[in-house]
């Protein structure tokens, strides 16, 4: 059999199951609307047997018989013959009486029977609601169940709706003591909340492996007992066993205590968004159930007596409908719905319609009280005047409420769709990608009231850099904790689920996606004020993740192109001038016979322009693989004085203005280093400082052992034109040339410096420098010692 054919047959089993318990329900509801009963309690007390508790639906309580009235006569026997064998339990529910007078204090005696008697309008409407209930519970288990086939909370919800329709409805049948009503009463009260706990422990999609635990199913245990235990000693004589009632609807109260524990513990554990909602929504749901029932109904019947609730019992059972309502949304909802924007929208019209009511009302009271005095066309014209002053102040009475509701629950209420709107101008007209970044970051932190705010950016290796922080991300060390988490990330820990667990100063890492490809990670913080985020929050995260995206592949797009051309002006630029150079001699030699001297300075010159051209496109190839991340090192133990004495040897040779002054520390410890490329850096560096120093001067190569840091430290120091503040971080950037009118003139391609930071960086060192205009420039290399990087490499 296949898995369609499974998830049909499964379908058609349990909504046939469904549909007998169902009718099995219909039965009771039917049986029970033509059938009155006394629902009446009474108990053995000092005094004797008294009226303990009246049904507010009962024929008693329609009788005007009431607490504390006491029995004379039942089933047309006197009381005492029909309750002494209850004399032992105490308590006796009138399920089996059809006939009764009772006396009150004042003496007066009333009488009840079932026969003539249909029930009272009380009892039809109790059942009524009871069974709209029912059907909401069962169109939705079904409706949940039908589109949802394979998910357990579906199936779960769907049964539990069943059980609890068939406990409502035998519950009703019991107390109008229909034939097998309370056996199935009791059996559907005892296992339905645990079908609900059940549901909430396999409702967050995250908790899968409940799913298929068989040990989940010990929780019906206990109600299974005692459902087989109330069949043995459940009765009495007809009569329930008051200590096993009890024990029954403590275990019901414990179940639905539990599965309201298991929601909100959901709901407050959830790390996943979606599950939070899902939680929340359930949440909502139960709370628009039990508060209107609580407000309108229980309340004010302890506050005023029985009878005086705001809306009767019979009618605030329809509340109950809410739940199901919210427990089906909460399966079926696949998107993050704004609840915070529901909530307030539903409070801000709730109190409208109050206060409009309230106007209306104490109009409608005004012209009844004074009706006498007036006229009917007085009184149509009171009428227009007052509906039009009603109409006229819906508006500012909404924006009244609406502010004050605003002002003391959503104090930092923002539109998001404002914001993103205004937003993407911004980005358009940003200048640059750094100043896109900022923008991102910045609007976020802000409008968030965060404690910081972090965008990195994917780099050509796959490896994060930052490109703008604020907040708590300013701080290096953070940043450094930040970059690491990133390499080692995993999709539980990206938006929308929370990143909090992995790291406290983290709420969300959220990857900016734009054509299909990863450009970067904006990383937030908590906000200050610790309060969670809001939908309304998640909502403008999304929307700047997406805009943001896509205005970063657009600013890298056009850095890329910008950086093109530049490469295009310079390649062609410094390629053509020694090749211009080759091709002039070349042809001298050919056209022309010149001395023997002169020929060999000619020939000189092709060695150069062809060691120069040689130079650039070496360059241009270790550009290309440092991007294409394919820098191969080859780290072996060097002498640095060596590798100092040949560089500085070369370095002199292109120059008689400079003198090169070499310093090495004594007792250097050894460092490991790809002996050619460092070699290359170093000459870089040192031809640098001779291009620059135009006015020669010395130049000092020296190396020194940093013990704070464990690195040996190169240091390469100038006389010429410095270096201004502004151009320090973007010197060791691709192309990146110094336009000044000291730097006209000095050939040179912008990829020297890029080519040696990327290479030290591979060697596990970094580079920087410190400089002074028109005073002089020092370079720094740092490369960690051996020792060090073994010691490292065995703690790590
Ligand atoms: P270039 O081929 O232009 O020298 P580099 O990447 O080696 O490329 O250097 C980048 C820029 O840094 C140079 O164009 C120059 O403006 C500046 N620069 C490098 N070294 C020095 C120095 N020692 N003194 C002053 N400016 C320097």
């Amino acid at each position: 059999m296949n898995q369609g054919d499974n998830i049909m047959g499964k379908r058609l089993l349990f909504s046939l199951f469904g549909l007998c318990i169902i009718l099995v329900s219909l039965t009771f509801f039917a049986l029970s609307i033509s059938k009155p009963y006394l629902g009446i309690e009474f108990s053995k007390s000092a005094q004797g047997w008294v009226v303990r508790a009246v049904d507010a639906t009962g024929l008693a309580k329609s009788h005007g018989i009431s607490v504390g009235d006491k029995p004379i006569e039942i089933n047309g026997q006197p009381a005492q013959i029909f309750l002494e064998k209850y004399d032992q339990d105490g308590t006796v529910w009138g399920l089996f009486i059809s006939e009764l007078t009772v006396v009150d204090i004042q003496g007066q005696s009333k009488s009840v029977s079932l026969e003539g008697n249909s029930p009272p309008a009380a009892s039809k409407i109790e059942l009524a609601s009871w069974l709209v209930v029912c059907i909401v519970f069962w169109i939705i288990g079904y409706f949940v169940f039908l589109k949802k086939p394979k998910n357990t909370a579906a199936l779960l919800l769907y049964i539990s709706g069943i059980i609890l329709g068939l406990s409502f409805s035998a519950n009703m049948g019991a107390a109008r003591s229909i034939p097998t009503a309370s056996y199935l009463s009791a059996a559907a009260s005892l296992i339905g909340p645990w079908l609900l706990v059940h549901f909430f422990l396999v409702l967050p999609e995250g908790s899968t492996r409940l799913h298929s635990n068989p040990r989940v199913y010990l929780i019906y245990l206990p109600a299974l007992i005692t459902i087989v235990l109330f069949l043995l000693i459940g009765y009495h004589d007809g009569q329930p066993v008051l200590w096993f009632r009890s024990l029954r609807l403590f275990e019901s109260g414990a179940g639905f205590a539990i599965a309201a524990g298991i929601a909100i513990f959901n709901y407050a554990g959830a790390i996943s968004v979606r599950i939070k909602q899902q939680m929340k929504i359930v949440l909502i749901g139960c709370l628009a159930a039990l508060i209107p029932i609580l407000v309108l109904n229980v309340i004010p019947q302890a506050i005023w007596g029985q009878g005086n609730a705001i809306v009767p019992d019979g009618f605030s059972i329809l509340f109950i409908a809410f739940i199901p309502i919210a427990l089906g949304y909460s399966i079926l909802t696949q998107k993050l719905m704004d609840i915070d924007l529901f909530i307030r929208r539903s409070a801000i019209y709730g109190l409208i319609t109050i206060v409009m009511a309230a106007i209306i009302t104490t109009a409608i009271l005004a012209i009844i009280t004074f009706q006498k005095f007036l006229g009917r066309p007085q009184q149509i014209i009171i009428g227009l005047i007052l509906g039009g002053v009603a109409t006229a102040l819906f508006g500012p009475v909404k924006s009244g409420i609406e502010f004050v509701i605003d002002k003391y629950l959503y104090k930092d209420r923002y539109d998001y769709r404002q914001i993103i709107k205004s937003l993407n101008p911004l980005l358009n007209s940003a200048k640059d990608f750094s100043d896109v970044s900022r923008l991102i970051v910045g609007t976020t932190v802000q409008t968030l009231n965060l404690a910081g705010g972090c965008l990195c950016i994917k780099n050509t290796d796959g490896a994060f850099d930052v490109s703008a922080s604020q907040g708590i991300f300013v701080d290096m060390t953070n940043q450094k904790r930040l970059l690491n988490l990133l390499s080692q990330r995993n999709i539980k820990i990206e938006f929308p689920n929370s990143a909090t667990r992995q790291d406290i100063i983290l709420s969300y890492l959220i990857p900016l996606i734009a054509g299909g490809k990863e450009i970067g990670v904006l990383c937030l913080s908590p906000k200050n004020s610790k309060q969670d985020f809001s939908s309304d929050d998640l909502f403008l995260l999304e929307g700047i993740a997406s805009v943001a995206a896509i205005s970063l592949r657009s600013a890298i797009l056009v850095h890329d192109v910008s950086i093109r051309d530049t490469f295009v002006s310079i390649a062609s630029h410094e390629l053509r001038t020694p090749l211009t150079s080759i091709l002039g001699y070349t042809e001298l030699l050919i056209n022309k016979d010149p001395p023997e001297s002169t020929r060999k300075r000619w020939l000189k010159h092709i060695l150069n322009n062809s060691q120069k051209l040689t130079d650039l496109i070496d360059d241009l190839l270790n550009v290309t693989r440092i991007q294409s991340g394919k820098i191969i090192m080859k780290l072996e133990k060097v002498n640095l004085s060596d590798i100092f004495e040949e560089r500085a040897a070369i370095a002199q040779e292109s120059t008689s203005k400079h003198k090169f002054v070499v310093e090495i520390e004594l007792g250097l410890p050894a460092i490991l280093v790809d002996r050619d490329k460092f070699g290359e850096v170093i000459g870089n560096i040192l031809s640098n400082a001779v291009k620059y120093s135009p006015n020669g001067g010395n130049i000092t190569l020296s190396a020194r052992y940093e013990l704070q840091s464990h690195c040996v430290v190169v240091s390469v120091i100038d006389q010429g034109i410095g270096i201004g503040p502004a151009d320090r971080e973007s010197l060791f950037t691709t192309f990146h040339r110094i336009q000044r009118p000291e730097t006209q003139g000095i050939r040179g391609s912008g990829m020297g410096l890029y080519i040696a930071k990327e290479w030290t960086k591979a060697m596990g060192g970094d580079i920087w420098l410190k400089s002074e205009l028109n005073k002089g420039s020092t370079f720094f290399i740092s490369i960690p010692t051996q020792d060090f990087k073994d010691s490292f490499k065995a703690l790590s």
